[in-house]
């Protein structure tokens, strides 16, 4: 099969990386990939979000399967259109990334499907939140209807809070129009994980689950950012939770929505609050999460593209999965400055020893190859990854590989996985 991988973060170069391992590729193809993904994809001048270009590529070039990694060409059709030009892909229709881009048309198609979620309401208008937020009382949630890069989500310890911040999304437009309409949902407690399921377009598989570290410093400490590390599985996730998620938070969603017409292809990633035991979903995303789409591919160990390949055919229940039994941790090397200004161009050295680290891999997110030289050119910029009998020998090998990287102008956490690690100790 020739295959062709739309993006160039983390994401496809783990993507990349365990497709090139398939019986069934013939030829792999990164648009446009970075300088660790040339080493298992040819590399192609055309953008993630060209969907023309990416269309006219594929056809040019015959391929089989395009995988498209990032939302953004997912939420501008990509899908749709390579499938109208008869080419299979993987990933949702513009119709179904909906459930990414619109808070509230997630929140509906919850309501709809019977799926836990935290209790909520839909606003035009700012006086009418007002007084469902005076209804509710405090904490509270406020939330862009749209996306706003990670920052449209307010926690508000007050009523008071909570009005600045309907005043701030529909008066001042801080997050512009993505706060045209905003959803205000009620405060969960408990501790969030990620969940993965591969879907295509009625059944669900299930894939595992993972824990992310948003926060930029030690501790969970600092800004936010799109994910300093990452582990799975998850001890806050155990098996009968995981079959708890795939009962009440996937195979309803999926169900209805293909009832309402934009039937879900491709992977289905569910953030979620689990408090004693019960998991309460936050949101969907679209796509794999970057970086724990590094880890899922460290722990997969059947054939990758032959499943991505069902999923886009629709025939789910042909395909069995294995999995490696062991926990796998990737740990992002941002650049000095992220998630603020940074310097870009930076060399990185001593690549190739990290990994010679013994089950340990460094995917490369912001990178460029100039010459035998590698050049930092992005925020997050490699996500380095290992496998252990355990979160803490998964952590070790990690951080030897970390170790063995000469870049002085990169920074990263000290402490993934700190909960999990936390609950082996005791
Ligand atoms: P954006 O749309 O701006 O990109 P997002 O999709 O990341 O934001 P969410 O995932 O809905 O937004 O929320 C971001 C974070 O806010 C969650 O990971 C969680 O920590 C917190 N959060 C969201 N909703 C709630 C809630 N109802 N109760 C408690 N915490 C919440």
């Amino acid at each position: 099969m020739k295959v062709l991988v739309v993006g160039s973060g983390g994401r496809e170069h783990a993507l990349c990386w365990s497709i090139a391992k398939s019986a069934k590729l013939s030829k792999l193809y990164c648009a446009p990939g970075n300088a660790g993904i040339k080493d298992v994809a040819e590399c192609v001048n055309v953008g993630a979000e060209d969907v023309d270009g990416v269309v006219a590529f594929a056809k040019d070039n015959a391929i089989d399967l395009v995988v498209v990694g990032p939302e953004a060409p997912l939420v501008l059709g990509m899908v749709d259109k390579l499938e109208e030009a008869g080419i299979k892909a993987f990933g949702p229709s513009a119709a179904a990334s909906v459930l990414e881009g619109s808070k509230g048309f997630m929140k509906d198609m919850c309501a709809k499907a019977g799926v836990p979620t935290a209790g909520y309401g839909r606003f035009t208008d700012a006086d009418k939140a007002k007084d469902f937020i005076r209804e509710n009382g405090a904490p509270i949630v406020v939330k862009t209807d749209g996306l706003a890069a990670g920052k449209g989500v307010i926690i508000c310890e007050s009523v008071e809070e909570a009005f600045k911040a309907v005043d701030d999304m529909m008066g001042e437009k801080i997050f512009g129009d993505a706060g045209n309409e905003i959803v205000i949902e009620d405060f969960l407690r408990g501790e969030e994980c990620s969940f993965f399921a591969l879907v295509d377009g009625e059944r669900a598989l299930p894939l595992a689950a993972a824990q992310d570290h948003k926060a930029a410093y030690d501790g969970d400490k600092g800004p936010n950012t799109g994910g300093m590390g990452a582990y799975s599985p998850t001890p806050i996730a155990s098996p009968e939770i995981c079959d708890k998620i795939m009962e009440t938070a996937i195979t309803p969603l999926i169900k209805t929505m293909a009832a309402e017409g934009c039937p879900y292809k491709g992977v289905l990633f569910c953030g979620l609050m689990v408090e004693n035991g019960v998991p309460t979903v936050l949101e969907y995303n679209i796509r794999f999460g970057d970086p724990e789409c590094q880890v899922l591919m460290m722990r997969w160990k059947s054939d990758v593209l032959e499943a991505l390949e069902a999923a886009a055919e629709g025939r789910l229940d042909d395909i069995s999965l294995e999995w490696h039994d062991e926990t796998a941790m990737v740990v992002v090397m941002a650049a000095e400055g992220y998630p603020g200004s940074y310097e870009k161009g930076t060399e990185i050295k001593n690549l190739a020893d990290a990994n010679g680290v013994e089950n340990a891999f460094v995917f490369h997110a912001g990178t460029k190859a100039e010459g035998d030289k590698v050049l930092a050119t992005g925020g997050r910029v490699l996500g380095v990854t290992g496998r252990g009998q355990s979160v803490k020998q998964a952590q070790a090998t990690t951080y030897q590989a970390v170790d063995a990287i000469d870049w002085p102008k990169g920074f990263c956490r000290r402490d993934i996985g700190w909960r999990a690690v936390e609950r082996e100790n005791s």
